[in-house]
């Protein structure tokens, strides 16, 4: 068989590969959706099935010597067909090393420990959890070195949310990013112990109203309806069934804020999904390149558009025409409203300026899980140290502190730090667009979104796998991964809260 034969047949059997995926993440999307209550155990079971063939196929002996093959005679094919072949052999290398009995193993304390910190966080225990997260963080030593024994552990971890980043690049970033904020954060609580919590885009907003404007916002944003929905989770998330991408919000008829930004977050996401379309379907090109990048394309639209006086300028009257009581409401006030920052105890509700600051606090913890210099036992303690030194508040439970994300839980060790790189990327992403396309705040206010979306599509969306992650922004901005625009954004949007 000639290079370009098995290069045809890959194609053919990712496609295959994909469309299971697709089947599968559809009736995980029903499952929190739609789906009625009582068929949980049938879903779960269908869901496990089709986890379980797919899973085949990715280590089916003939592809992966399929992959083998190709991945040896490389040089033989075209730029595009070699980024297929070198990023499928890269995951295919990752899923062969790990044995079928370290996998079992691994999604059985994954379930069960997921039902543990349910209860563990319901009653404020964490000893209840302590022993399985101990079996946690060796089982994720033990993956790593089956991966890649000669490396550090927590390095293979992390590559596998964030491929083509190490310890080695995001050590000096988030150093620097936390000693740049630690002040940011003193002036903040300074502002805001003698403000109380701005009371604009609160009060009496009618969900049916707000499906209908949050409708509007992504539609105007870019987002194509007719290759996408809008519904309603309980937790917002947003995925992809092939090229049908799926996003959902949670409404708040007493506060507008809640479902606006959930919506402007999933549908960044989903323009990023919309726009891996130009590259052919099922190859490693036409998938996103990391968690951290997906992440950057969901905050440079929620923060760095969202919260944008020029954008609010563009946005307020347009909210108006859905919500009358918004008639009294001023830009200024509006704006004060989605800036809001305060030291707070919980991640998921904290603010853009202190976010980044929860991250690194959990990435340092469960790099030092991993290499065995903290234990899981003290784990509560250095929570609270780390607490009182970079956000100056400090949780009275574990329920508001370590047990408050499932990420550990569920296994996902390396998972935290794509959060904050999504962020910088975003600042960063924002810098190099405004050298091109001059102030973004112009364009958002004419509600001129085309602009920057295209320039994402180009620079980002279009690429798929095409580089990493870090090289992906090095050849997007012009530079390598760095806090600075990060900092500097979020440096103004203090000074703006300090003098509103
Ligand atoms: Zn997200």
């Amino acid at each position: 068989m000639s290079a370009a034969e098995a290069y045809t047949r890959l194609v053919a059997t990712l496609r295959e590969h994909a469309d299971l995926a697709a089947a599968l993440r559809l009736l995980e999307w029903d499952q929190e959706t739609f789906m009625p209550a009582g068929v949980l155990e049938d879903r779960a079971r269908q869901i496990g099935l089709l986890a379980g063939i797919l899973h085949e196929r990715h280590i089916d002996p003939a592809f992966l010597d399929l992959v083998d093959d190709l991945a040896g005679r490389i040089s033989e094919l075209d730029d595009g067909q070699a980024v297929d072949v070198g990023q499928t052999k890269w995951h295919s290398d990752r899923a062969r090393r790990l044995d079928t009995a370290l996998i079992r193993e691994r999604s059985a304390l994954h379930a069960e420990a997921h039902g543990v910190w349910i209860g563990a966080r319901r009653d404020d225990d964490f000893n209840v959890l302590a022993p399985f997260l101990e079996r946690i963080v060796a089982i994720e030593r033990r993956v790593a070195a089956a991966i890649d024994a000669s490396r550090d552990a927590y390095d293979v971890l992390l590559e596998g949310y964030e491929p083509g980043m190490s310890v080695a690049q995001i050590e000096p970033i988030f150093c620097q990013l936390r000693d740049g904020l630690l002040p940011l954060v003193e002036r903040l609580a300074a502002v805001t112990a003698k403000r109380p919590a701005p009371s604009a885009l609160r009060g009496d907003f009618p969900v049916a109203a707000q499906r209908q404007f949050n409708r509007t916002v992504a539609a105007r944003l870019g987002f194509d309806f007719a290759k996408g929905r809008l519904d309603e989770a309980a937790h917002p998330f947003s995925t992809s069934i092939g090229s049908d991408v799926r996003l959902t919000t949670r409404y708040d008829a007493g506060d507008l804020r809640y479902a606006l930004y959930s919506t402007i977050h999933e549908t960044g996401h989903g323009l990023y999904e919309q726009g891996l379309d130009a590259a052919p379907r099922g190859t490693p090109r036409g998938e996103s390149c990391s968690l951290g990048v997906h992440e950057s394309q969901s905050r440079l639209w929620e923060n760095q558009v969202g919260r944008s006086e020029g954008f609010w300028r563009f946005l307020l009257p347009v909210a108006r025409q859905f919500f009358p009581a918004l008639t009294d409401t001023s830009l200024a006030a509006a704006l004060l409203a989605v800036n809001e920052a305060r030291p707070s105890l919980i991640r998921t509700e904290s603010d853009e300026i202190t976010y980044n600051l929860h991250i690194v606090l959990r990435y340092e913890l469960e790099r030092a899980l991993v290499d065995g210099s903290l234990r899981v036992s003290d784990l509560p303690t250095a929570w609270h140290a780390k607490m009182r030194h970079y956000l100056g508040v400090v949780p009275d439970t574990d329920r508001d502190g370590v047990l408050q994300d499932v990420h550990w839980a569920g296994g996902a060790i390396g998972y935290f730090p794509t959060y904050t790189l999504g962020n910088l990327y975003a600042a960063q992403l924002v810098c190099t667009v405004e050298r091109t396309l001059g102030p973004l705040d112009a364009l958002l206010a004419a509600g001129e979104f085309d602009a920057l979306l295209g320039w994402l599509r180009q620079h980002v969306h279009h690429l798929g796998q095409t580089y990493r992650a870090p090289e992906l922004i090095r050849r997007a901005t012009g530079e390598p991964a760095s806090p600075q625009p990060l900092l500097e954004h979020l440096q103004r949007k203090l000074a703006f809260l300090e003098s509103s």
